[in-house]
């Protein structure tokens, strides 16, 4: 690949079979800020149709089939985020988004536990340093069906208050970007959606499944903290976002900006017992419903 001009790039692709032009396409992504090249690979054609270059290209940790965890159990890895030299977002009263994210999954892990049917795994029961990959490579280590990272939202306008919820894609708003910038320690301009159009490609059940995933404990979350606090949080809704964290990991994935340590109330509010306790136990109830929802699904497609 090299520039011809100021506005132009070439790019050459030496193939060792001949193609013709049905063989291959070039796609935009959504963004225009990259092209995909899909060639097809004639001789997986001759077994499987569908099968292309793409599928040779990629490293294998993109395209290995995902088994789950053993029949009947369900094992959730839960990613208390930041830690170590890392403390995330400070907010009111310095309190440090590392040391809430930790608090909460420590309780979210003894929740899950307790129930029949699940198993809690948690990335880091500590307050050490993990990369953003070496966090999803624990969830894939341990074939979990579920992973969820716990964040706490942060903010320059310390009056923003509310819960959102992430799954992986192409940022849904400015907004969303931020917010990946500062999880991917990143800037907004520097989020690669170049890696994402593989995962649009090849993950689209994981992206589905982690959008309704994030559909069942968002809702949860924010119907059982305004039962509970008798007020109606500000509910920010479910985005997306390359959330870096996500992006390796092979099973239904998503990360919860539980609240804004930035504001006041909500970190006094993330610091209670009783507010990680309504946390936790509604992030199970959503990760029941999503497992129910599932079932349901499935028993109606067998034949
Ligand atoms: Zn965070």
């Amino acid at each position: 690949m090299a520039p011809k001009n100021n506005t132009t790039t070439r790019v050459v692709l030496d193939i060792k079979n001949k193609i013709s032009r049905e063989d291959y396409k070039i796609i935009r992504s959504k963004n225009r800020k990259a092209i995909i090249i899909e060639i097809k690979n004639k001789k997986a054609k001759q077994t499987d149709k569908s099968k292309s270059v793409k599928e040779v290209v990629l490293p294998e940790k993109y395209t290995k089939e995902k088994t789950g965890s053993a029949p009947g159990l369900c094992t959730v890895v839960i990613d208390p985020g930041h830690g170590g030299k890392d403390p995330g977002a400070t907010g009111y009263q310095k309190t440090r988004e590392k040391d809430v994210c930790l608090s909460l999954g420590l309780k979210l892990k003894k929740l899950i536990n307790s129930k029949k049917g699940y198993k809690a795994i948690l990335t880091r029961n500590s307050d050490i340093f993990l990369s953003l990959d070496d966090r999803g490579a624990i969830a894939n280590e341990n074939n979990a069906d579920i992973f969820i990272s716990l964040h706490a939202n942060s903010h320059e306008d310390t009056r923003i208050t509310g819960i959102e919820t992430y799954y992986l894609s192409f940022a849904s708003d400015e907004d969303a970007r931020k917010v990946a910038a500062r999880e991917n320690f990143t800037t907004a301009s520097k989020i690669s959606d170049l890696e994402m159009i593989f995962f649009d490609l090849l993950q689209n059940n994981k992206i589905n499944q982690s959008s309704i995933l994030a559909g069942h404990v968002h809702n949860a979350m924010v119907s059982k903290i305004s039962d509970k606090y008798h007020e109606k949080i500000r509910n920010l809704g479910i985005k997306h976002a390359p959330m870096r964290v996500l992006i390796n990991t092979e099973m239904p994935c998503i990360l919860i900006e539980t609240a804004f340590i930035s504001n006041p109330k909500e970190a006094k509010q993330l610091k209670s017992l009783a507010f990680q306790n309504t946390l936790a136990a509604s992030i199970f109830n959503g990760i029941e419903n999503f497992r129910s929802a599932r079932e349901t699904a499935f028993n109606k497609t067998a034949p």
